[in-house]
């Protein structure tokens, strides 16, 4: 077997060609989105797919162009969220159509592709030892889907990101210094304590200054959900988590968002923002999404 020192160049496989060409089809492909915005956490369950969904709809709601990119390929939530499980991939004028919400979100989720009972598999070349090929594969898929499908003209692109710290920052590097981030947590110190981890993990990044690859990314804030629980009998928000009101993350806060049950069955049926009735939870929504707008501009 040669040793790393043995193979000359790139061994022949061109490979800084094929991730240059890669790189110029997805900056060409993103061209005219304004703005990128990941919506990550670094826990699982913390409601970053609702969140990404219903951020996505109230800005519809306010007339802008939107689409969401479901990044999480082995755990994706939006096809069932945003109604478009098993919906079709068809040409589009040059690249790939993106299937679209009722409410004319464009979508992109594995979940359309793969149905809920199996799971995504990345083929390797070293059969057991698919671990060391995962994150390349995965990476190499996001670059691909990015590159192959309509995005047009976009004024927010979200990303719905995987949990696990260290996977946000892989999201950072891949996506750029342009891409900015929101952060989910939930109002337990367990939760709190995960995404200041991510927060101290993207910080870290953004400290090795625009010299090297790494550029900075832009922290817009953080939405803490699931923040009391919304009681329709008496249209009131009550405790719902037993931990200390205020959270010590070092980015601004974006607002808060009570637990809704009717929110998660609305949810599992694909049903849009712009069909939740005036609540707590939708005012919630909606000043976040205000928040994040004025942050981003
Ligand atoms: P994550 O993307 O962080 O893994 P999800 O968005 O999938 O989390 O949320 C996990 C579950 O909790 C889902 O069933 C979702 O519908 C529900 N959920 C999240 N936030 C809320 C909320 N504010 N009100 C009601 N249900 C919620």
């Amino acid at each position: 077997m040669k040793g790393y020192h043995d193979i000359v160049g790139d061994g022949g496989s061109r490979i800084l060609e094929q991730v240059a060409e890669q790189r110029a089809r997805i900056n060409d492909g993103l061209a005219g989105v304004r703005h990128l915005v990941a919506v990550g956490s670094g826990k699982g369950g913390v409601g970053k797919s609702t969140l990404t969904l219903h951020l996505a709809g109230a800005l519809r709601a306010r007339g802008l162009r939107v689409a969401i990119l479901d990044a999480d390929f082995n755990g994706p939530s939006q096809a069932r969220m945003a109604g478009v499980q098993g919906a079709l991939f068809v040409p589009g004028s040059h690249k790939v159509s993106l299937p679209r919400t009722s409410d004319g979100i464009g979508v992109f989720s594995m979940g359309s592709l793969i149905s809920e009972s199996a799971s995504l598999e990345f083929a390797s070349t070293a059969p057991g030892e698919s671990q060391t090929w995962r994150a390349t594969r995965e990476f190499a898929l996001l670059g691909e889907i990015l590159a192959s499908f309509e995005w047009g003209a976009l004024d927010v692109l979200l990303f719905d990101l995987p949990p696990g710290t260290e996977r946000t920052v892989q999201y950072a590097d891949f996506l750029g210094p342009q891409t900015s981030f929101v952060l989910v947590t939930i109002p337990s110190e367990v939760s709190r304590g995960v995404v200041a981890r991510s927060v101290a993990a993207l910080l870290a990044r953004r400290s090795l200054g625009e010299g090297g690859s790494k550029g900075p990314n832009r922290m817009l804030g953080y939405v803490e959900n699931m923040s009391g629980y919304y009681c329709r009998d008496c249209n009131a928000i009550k405790p719902l988590f037993d931990a200390p009101k205020q959270s010590t993350l070092e980015i601004p806060c974006l607002g808060t968002v009570p637990f809704d049950p009717e929110l998660a069955r609305r949810c599992d049926q694909g049903i849009p923002f712009a069909e939740l009735t005036d609540t707590p939870v939708r005012r919630a929504l909606n000043d976040v999404t205000g928040r994040l707008l004025e942050t981003l501009s």
